[in-house]
């Protein structure tokens, strides 16, 4: 079998404007994201989606299409498509960077290994570790009323956890994660995420302030600059540290464990890459004794299924201890699934087909076509 060409679709999909993402890496209020096809000679196709943003890896859907069409198509096409390990690294040393690109690309090859083998990737990859994935709500880094108001709404939802950004002035955040403690009440567990938005001192002494409301984690609370600012704060607080914007690559994850900077890493299907190496992430925490959740930049439904399937089959995805971000829906109006994927408030699973076993609804796609500008 060989690639013969790859298509993509552009798309721009607003978020429902009372859960846009507001946090320390910016504003996220619509998804300029990519959406592709490899097509092979025996007719079978793989999906992909490049779920990028500007403010978090310096790519949308104009520089996607660009660099598959100029940099990824033309090495790729003659190539079976089920080569996934090789393939990853051809493209690693025809594109820098770009990691969400890249990604999205070797989606579309698991879809099509999964497609020939006639496995769901779960199983493909050793079968399951969880009948379902726990998941969590985020909470937009809002003024804390308004935050507040989005907990409760989460609750009603049915979530039984959730984080909520931080990371934008200590005093507020402290003021927010009190309002949402008091709106979702005791028994709902609670973590902050400041995407990098602290210094070392700040910091530890915030989230010394916040542990009084009864928060299990810590996520990135300082910039990705040094691994020695996250140990230091680990040191010196009293909740899990977990590492997001600090954490691409399997090598990163060695690092951070060497140096005893994080508990957990939050794992994307895209940040470093691919699902490739996202399971090698899960596999470097494993054998350090450590643990991963699942991260999000708010997927359309072909990566929110590659989450699912990556969190089902992984032990080195602590999702009970540690619910996972799988909650595209919650916050788009549509999806661009011809059948919508089971996530729930609380809980995905996956259909039980080939590959990722999503198919796009081609109406939806249209209907959101644009390019980002
Ligand atoms: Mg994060």
């Amino acid at each position: 079998m060989k690639i013969v060409r790859i298509e993509t679709f552009p798309v721009n999909v607003p978020i429902r404007p009372e859960r846009a993402i507001k946090s320390a890496a910016g504003y996220h209020a619509h998804s300029p994201f990519l959406l592709l096809r490899v097509h092979t000679d025996e007719g079978l196709i793989g999906l992909g989606e490049v779920s990028c943003t500007p403010v978090w890896s310096g790519e949308d859907n104009v520089t996607a299409a660009h660099f598959i069409r100029t940099c990824l198509e033309p090495v790729l096409v003659g190539r079976d498509p089920t080569q996934i390990e090789a393939l990853a690294e051809l493209m690693r040393s025809r594109l820098a960077l770009n990691p969400f690109t890249r990604a999205g690309v070797e989606m579309a090859l698991w879809d099509i290994l999964g497609k020939v083998a006639g496995l769901p990737l779960y199983r493909l990859w050793g079968g399951s570790v969880r009948e379902s994935v726990p998941t969590k709500f985020s909470i937009s880094g809002a003024p804390p009323a308004e935050a507040a108001k989005n907990a409760a709404w989460a609750v009603e939802q049915g979530f039984t956890a959730m984080k909520v950004k931080v990371g934008l002035n200590p005093d507020e955040d402290v003021a927010r994660v009190r309002a949402v403690r008091e709106a979702i009440g005791p028994k709902v567990r609670l973590g902050v995420d400041a995407n990098g938005g602290w210094s070392p001192r700040t910091a530890v002494q915030t989230i010394l302030r916040m542990e009084e409301f009864g928060i299990f984690f810590a996520e990135q609370p300082v910039a990705p600059l040094d691994v020695r600012w996250m140990a230091d704060v680990r040191s010196k607080v009293h909740v899990p540290i977990m590492a997001d914007e600090s954490v691409a690559t399997p090598q990163d994850a060695v690092m951070l464990a060497r140096e005893g900077a994080a508990d957990v890493f939050s794992v994307y299907v895209q940040k470093g890459g691919g699902l490739l190496a996202a399971r090698k992430i899960t596999a470097v925490a494993e054998a350090a004794g450590l643990t991963c959740t699942v991260g999000s930049n708010l997927e359309l439904g072909v990566a929110s299924a590659a989450m699912i399937h990556l969190a089902m089959a992984s032990r080195g995805i602590g999702a009970e201890e540690f619910p996972c971000d799988i909650i595209g829906p919650f916050y788009y109006e549509a999806d661009v699934l011809a059948e919508p994927l089971p996530i729930k408030a609380s809980v995905a699973w996956i259909h039980e087909k080939p590959g990722l076993g999503v198919e796009l609804d081609m109406v939806q796609v249209r209907r959101f076509a644009r390019e980002s500008f």
